[in-house]
């Protein structure tokens, strides 16, 4: 169902985002065209070239994190400011507009490419050119704060994966309590950085005619805010009747499960997701639990096998970059640096420099997220060919791109493939399928509310509304939308804060390039915003 909802997305845009394969030599009648299309090939070669440096000095930045060394942070932000510089100079946003200006003489190709560099401007405009810097340096100081944070339970330091295990299998609600409070601490730290940045994101927006950021983001998609805003909620009403009653089950199983009365709305630290964002740990299908078969294979099985999956679909083997260059496994204790645990797919070079930030561990979740991030991977793969220009690899847009990956996840996830694959757990038993059903459904459907309501109308208050703590009302979607609740009760607590920082960093590397960044960062923290719209995901 996520990938049915981004299809939904994805629908209206999905024809004019197919670039047709057209020539430069099919336009040499045409002297505006032969002049326009020597731009682009020069506009997408510096821009390759930029973005590949942007990138590069991000993945440092996500993957080598070292408290109190800024190296990684003055060279990305280095980087980032020159590629601002680029895309947001007057030169190209004035040559973009005459070219545009007479639109009718051009392909619709060049006309695409035009609108993408005009797009792109909006981000950085160089009429600005102290708000564009300042934000960038805002937006890689909050990435640092973020992926540097480093997470303790009774005063001993823990990892995301083992909060995510505690909460997956702790029964003791106090304990669980104290888990989820302890993974929303990171958003203290971050709260001032993201009310700097809402102001900056909206004020580069602004000269280029934006309302605000989010209006931007929305017009990625080609469409306004309330546009998309109708659409959303439209899906988020059809999908109401059968969210209501997984939402019932759940209620009733936690409450049994946890000795207490059925609550109306479901405390946050009882699900088994830091966020709320999928529930479907709450069901164990009989016959159909792989995580034992799985923790005798190693973490590099998983992603081998995910590869042999798509090889086994017809497409080509990983580059062998790809595994010489990506940052798959959890850190050492004595590592002496942290990395972004937030599994996520990059496109550094917008060719075929592919790479992965995961913390892969053997157990069925990471099987999922393996198979999801290389969908990323191999959907970068197939459109990065001589057909489609640089500034244009991107996919149809976020929704779809998040669309690909779980899509993938999923069918990968079916039992007769697992089976198939050495996987079963050694019961001949038929896994019960209304059974299987309910898992996929608390994992699909339950998104859906979550990223439709929760995180889409946090996004539009936070940047379209200014509400003045970004705070209240993110938490009244949060309940009206996903039937639950913050366990912290203070409206104004940071710790409500923390989900959407998350998400919203997450949009941010997508946003700063939206063709080059690791457009995708999934499973595990992000998918659904608006600002991280991609998938965004
Ligand atoms: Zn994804």
């Amino acid at each position: 169902m996520k990938a049915l909802f981004a299809l939904a997305l994805a629908a209206s845009s999905w024809s004019c985002t197919s670039p047709a394969p057209e020539s430069p030599t099919g336009l040499a009648a045409s002297a505006l065209g032969s002049e326009v299309q020597a731009h682009l090939e020069r506009y997408d070669a510096d821009y390759q070239a930029l973005a590949r440096a942007s990138s590069e000095a991000q993945w440092l930045s996500n993957t080598h994190i070292v408290e109190g060394d800024d190296t990684n942070a003055k060279r990305t932000e280095a980087a980032e400011e020159a590629l601002a510089a680029f895309t947001g100079s007057v030169e190209n946003i004035e040559t973009a507009r005459r070219f545009l200006a007479r639109a009718s003489e051009l392909a619709p190709l060049q006309v695409r490419e035009l609108e993408r560099i005009l797009f792109l401007a909006g981000d950085n405009p160089a009429t600005i050119p102290e708000i564009v810097k300042a934000r960038i340096a805002t937006e890689t100081a909050q990435t640092e704060k973020l992926y540097g944070f480093a997470f303790t339970l009774d005063g001993k330091e823990v990892t995301p994966n083992q909060i995510d295990e505690a909460l997956g299998e702790e029964t003791n609600l106090e304990q669980r309590r104290a888990v989820w409070e302890a993974s929303k601490e990171v958003g203290k730290p971050l709260r001032s950085g993201l009310i700097e940045l809402r102001r900056l994101r909206n004020q580069s927006v602004q000269a280029l005619g934006y309302h605000d950021f989010f209006a931007y983001m929305a017009s990625e998609y080609g469409m306004t805010t309330a546009g998309l805003a109708a659409n959303i909620d439209g899906i988020n009403r059809e999908l109401r009747p059968l969210f209501r009653e997984l939402h019932t089950w759940a209620r009733h199983e936690l409450a049994r499960r946890y000795g207490q009365p059925v609550p109306d709305l479901i405390p946050a630290h009882w699900l088994p997701n830091r966020w709320g964002q999928s529930w479907e740990a709450l069901v164990e299908v009989p016959g159909f639990d792989f995580d034992a078969p799985l923790s005798s294979k190693g973490p590099e099985w998983l992603i081998h096998q995910a590869e042999r999956f798509y090889t086994s679909l017809g497409f080509e083997p990983l580059p062998a970059s790809f595994w010489e260059k990506s940052a798959l496994y959890p850190l050492p204790a004595d590592a002496g640096y942290k990395k972004n645990t937030h599994a996520s797919a990059w496109h550094i070079d917008l060719d075929r420099d592919v790479r992965s930030l995961m913390s892969v561990e053997p157990n069925s979740e990471w099987y999922e997220t393996t198979h999801h991030e290389l969908g990323h991977i191999y959907y970068y793969l197939s459109y990065s060919n001589p057909r489609v220009p640089v500034l244009l690899r991107e996919g149809a847009n976020r929704a779809y791109h998040e669309a690909v990956g779980s899509l993938m996840g999923l069918a990968a996830s079916q039992p007769r493939f697992v089976a198939a694959i050495g996987l079963s757990a050694g019961s001949a038993a038929r896994p019960d399928p209304i059974q299987l059903l309910l898992q996929q459904a608390l994992q699909y459907v339950v998104f859906i509310p979550w990223s439709t309501g929760t995180m889409f109308h946090f996004e539009q208050e936070l940047y379209a509304d200014e509400l003045p703590s970004g705070t209240a009302r993110g938490g009244d979607s949060r309940i009206l939308s996903a039937g639950t609740q913050p366990t912290t009760q203070r409206q104004d607590d940071p710790m409500c804060f923390e989900p959407f920082l998350t998400r919203d960093q997450e949009g941010t590397r997508r946003r700063r390039v939206p063709l080059a960044r690791p457009v995708h960062s999934c499973r595990r923290a992000s998918t659904g915003s608006i600002s991280a719209a991609r998938q965004a995901g």
